[in-house]
């Protein structure tokens, strides 16, 4: 195992390896060179051997390694990569029509302990740092660009937090990663191509307006706290009330929307009462719900509704005019799909 001792170059913000290069007599305009060396694999004859020199005694650049790569059916990877300590995250490549959109993992495992979640059963080992999670992307679009076909519009994946982890329990170092995700000369993302999403822990979704402007995406699952405290175990200690309260502090973008994610689960929240009680939480605020059709895992207890009952929980939110979706299931049989992750 080769420990990293270096800090990561991909853990640093523009301004920080500007401080970097003025501390050790070097020009802060070679900062923006080097992003782009780093980002855009622009070519680095440009900088003086001293520099090259400097940069490699004093920083690693190491991405994580890519154990395997396992592909669905439906083209969906699922990566299992792995950090310098060893520790290893799931990363998930999913395509949608000429897009692609990468799900990442912002910890080791999750506290959360979500009845539904595969990732819930192994509780955290660590969080993760802003590099770590720059560099599941980088090797989900290298990996996409030496094997997907001509069409390079494909070339910029979007971006989700919804791997393993909860992102906002991790909130300063996902905040360093959104702020190199959408820096034009770090990945260069747009705010609308990054959806963070959470179950609903308080303490970081009071803060999400010290957040660079991302999309936002809360796991409902239930519209009672009861129910919903079977599913996702905080909400005993972060009811729904105060969760729609912070949400109601969230200033939304022009034409923006919050998702609310929506597992259904046969029997436990697909009836008349869960949709009376959405359209009475979400009728006047800007909502999309999301439906996911539950993914069963070896041993969950939970059971799938059938495709017609899927289909009927829907057309009755949409009779309240509630905007809805239905999430088609990616890369369920190689266990990708959403709440079946562990490493
Ligand atoms: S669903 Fe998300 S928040 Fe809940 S245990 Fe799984 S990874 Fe954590």
């Amino acid at each position: 195992m080769n420990l990293q001792t270096r800090p990561s170059l991909y853990a640093q913000s523009l301004d920080e390896i500007k401080d970097f290069l003025v501390t050790h007599d070097q020009s802060r305009h070679l900062a923006p060179l080097i992003y782009e060396s780093l980002y855009k694999k622009a070519c680095t004859q440009q900088f003086s051997e001293k520099t090259i020199k400097l940069l490699e005694e004093k920083f690693d650049r190491h991405l994580p390694e890519i154990v395997s790569a396992k592909k669905a059916e439906d083209g969906t990877v699922k990566f299992l990569m792995q950090f310098e300590d060893g520790k290893k995250v799931e990363t998930v490549l999913i395509p949608f029509f000429k897009r692609f959109t990468v799900c990442l993992s912002s910890q080791v495992g999750c506290a959360m302990k979500c009845s539904f979640c595969y990732t819930g059963t192994q509780g955290l080992t660590r969080h993760l740092k802003s590099h770590e999670m720059i560099g599941q992307y980088l090797q989900a679009k290298k990996y996409l660009e030496e094997n997907s076909a001509d069409d390079t519009s494909v070339m910029t994946p979007n971006i989700v937090l919804m791997g393993q982890g909860e992102p906002l329990h991790n909130f300063d170092e996902v905040k360093k990663a959104l702020e190199i995700m959408l820096n034009p000369l770090g990945l260069a993302l747009g705010p609308r191509q990054i959806t963070l999403s959470t179950a609903g822990f308080l303490p970081g979704l009071k803060r999400f307006h010290d957040l660079p402007k991302v999309n936002l995406a809360l796991s409902l699952h239930s519209p009672f706290n009861d129910v919903r405290k079977t599913l996702i175990p905080i909400t005993g200690q972060y009811p729904l009330e105060e969760i729609f309260n912070a949400l109601d502090e969230v200033k939304l973008m022009k034409r923006q929307f919050v998702t609310y994610e929506y597992l259904l689960i046969d029997g436990l929240n697909d009836r008349d009462e869960d949709v009376d009680e959405l359209y009475r939480l979400l009728g006047k605020r800007k909502a999309i719900i999301n439906i996911i059709p539950f993914n069963p895992f070896p041993g969950s207890s939970f059971k799938r509704p059938s495709s017609e009952k899927v289909d009927l929980f829907k057309e009755k939110l949409v009779a309240k005019n509630l905007r809805t979706l239905i999430r088609t299931t990616k890369g369920s049989d190689i266990l990708a799909a959403c709440g079946q992750l562990v490493s």
